[in-house]
């Protein structure tokens, strides 16, 4: 919140794009409109105009915000945004602390959730087998441009893992690739068949992965009941952790963002061992 932080170093000040430019830029690339989502997708908090050095991360902590601020950023453009549905909207405590640092450093906050999940290439399921050496499936009838999905909005993605056997091959590659060793339910003999995957904390859709033939999902959350559905149904489970399977898309977009607009994006990971 210092005024020196505001200040954009100029050896920073590479070229800039609009912020309305980019915002577009993003809802087309993204398709945000087609989503119905838990919280707003694109410009949370209205920032400077001129945008010329976007951090990346996983979720819009305060550690986060601080850390953009540190490195002179003008804007933060996450997965996990603010102003999610039933949350108290009240401007107190954390949400207050929040806020502040971003309207004190006048930080624009861009935020994509489920777009950024389900996108075919930047998107955290594509970005998460491209980590774990899996190979979607593609969608029938679409020139193998678009992979095999299930679910609401496209977003358990189905394929395999070649080179794999068995799920404790899967929970080793999931281990070692990941840095965090997972949570994982079922016999780790068991064959792998067609695998199902969605990042983040889906494990409320595990039915509908089973139901699409799945012989392991994997996700990043696990509830009580999940263990006792895959014992029932005898599909391996691997929970790979919420975060550590969405760091992955985020950074891939802010990639893409940098080619598109000659932007400096930088990416900070803040560890969470969620
Ligand atoms: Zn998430």
């Amino acid at each position: 919140m210092t005024k020196l932080a505001r200040t954009p170093d100029p050896i920073d000040a590479g070229p800039g794009v609009a912020r309305d430019a980019l915002v577009a830029w993003l809802a087309e690339a993204l398709r945000v409109a087609r989503f119905k989502d838990y919280c707003p997708n694109g410009l949370q908090v209205e920032g400077r105009q001129e945008i010329r050095h976007i951090v990346t991360g996983v979720t819009a902590s305060a550690a986060l915000l601080e850390a953009a601020i540190k490195a002179g950023a003008d804007t933060v453009l996450v997965h996990h945004g603010w102003f999610w549905r039933n949350e108290d909207p009240r401007v107190i405590g954390t949400r207050r602390r929040r806020l502040g640092l971003a309207l004190a450093a006048d930080l624009n906050l861009l935020a994509y959730h489920l777009p950024l999940d389900a996108h075919p290439v930047w998107g955290n399921n594509a970005q998460l087998a491209r980590v774990l050496g899996l190979l979607p499936d593609a969608a029938p009838g679409e020139g193998g441009a678009l992979p095999r999905t299930a679910g609401v909005d496209g977003l358990i993605w189905l394929g395999s893992a070649p080179g794999l056997v068995t799920l404790g091959d899967l929970a080793e590659r999931v281990e070692s690739r990941l840095d965090r060793p997972p949570l994982v339910i079922g016999d780790p003999g068991l064959r792998l068949g067609s695998i199902a995957w969605c990042t983040g904390a889906a494990q409320g859709m595990m039915q509908e992965a089973v139901d699409a033939g799945a012989t392991v999902y994997i996700t990043g959350e696990a509830s009580e009941p999940t263990a006792h559905l895959a014992r029932e149904t005898g599909c391996g489970f691997v929970g790979a952790g919420h975060h550590a399977t969405e760091r992955y898309g985020v950074r891939a977009l802010g990639d893409a963002v940098a080619e598109q607009f000659g932007v400096r994006v930088t990416f900070i990971d803040i560890d969470n061992p969620v």
